[in-house]
């Protein structure tokens, strides 16, 4: 609780952010805080060592879940894979297009990150409409890997995404 406290307090919100009638929830004093930011990645591991100790790797959303999958990975002694958005990876690759709180997008992954059967576990740092999870999660299934769930920072409980990613369990830390 101390911990989730310590986190909490380092989340700001600025009103029309990126566009009008957006409440955007600011993550980035976390980061600048080095025992919130040690927090986050306690907190994780502890959940994933608990329900999830059979997870082979940590795959990451652009850009926000890089800053956090990667420490997590690190922690349980797994790789990390990232997912960006389309045309910034060379090689063979899949995508997917989906739909924003605000906007549209296109998520990518390489084809050879993933393999059929390894057991995933996809990180960003929070959760609205679940569009972006929702691509993530298609990405994963194309390569025939086995997603155990979605970690989260911050969950909108009030724009139930996690409706949209129907059997795929998400865990967060903060939800508002
Ligand atoms: P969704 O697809 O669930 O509607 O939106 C989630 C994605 O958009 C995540 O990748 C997240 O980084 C970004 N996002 C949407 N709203 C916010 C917000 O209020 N704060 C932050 N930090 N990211 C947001």
């Amino acid at each position: 609780a101390e911990k989730l406290d310590l986190i909490s307090k380092c989340v700001r919100t600025f009103q029309d952010f990126p566009t009008k009638g957006i409440l955007f929830y600011d993550i980035c004093p976390i980061l600048k805080d080095p025992k919130a930011l040690a927090a986050v990645t306690d907190l994780f591991e502890e959940h994933v060592r608990h329900t999830y100790p059979q997870v082979d790797l940590i795959v990451g959303l652009d850009a926000r879940g890089f800053l956090f999958g990667p420490l997590l990975a690190q922690r349980l002694g797994v790789g990390f894979v990232p997912i960006r958005k389309k045309g910034k990876l060379p090689g063979l690759t899949s995508s997917v297009a989906y739909g924003l709180e605000y906007g549209k997008a296109e998520a990518e992954m390489q084809e050879d990150a993933v393999s059929a059967g390894q057991k995933v576990l996809i990180i960003d740092d929070l959760l609205a409409t679940g569009g972006t999870l929702h691509a993530a999660c298609e990405l994963i299934k194309h390569q025939k890997a086995e997603l155990l769930g979605c970690l989260v920072v911050i969950e909108l409980k009030f724009l139930n995404g996690s409706e949209k990613l129907q059997s795929t369990p998400v865990f967060s830390l903060i939800q508002y």
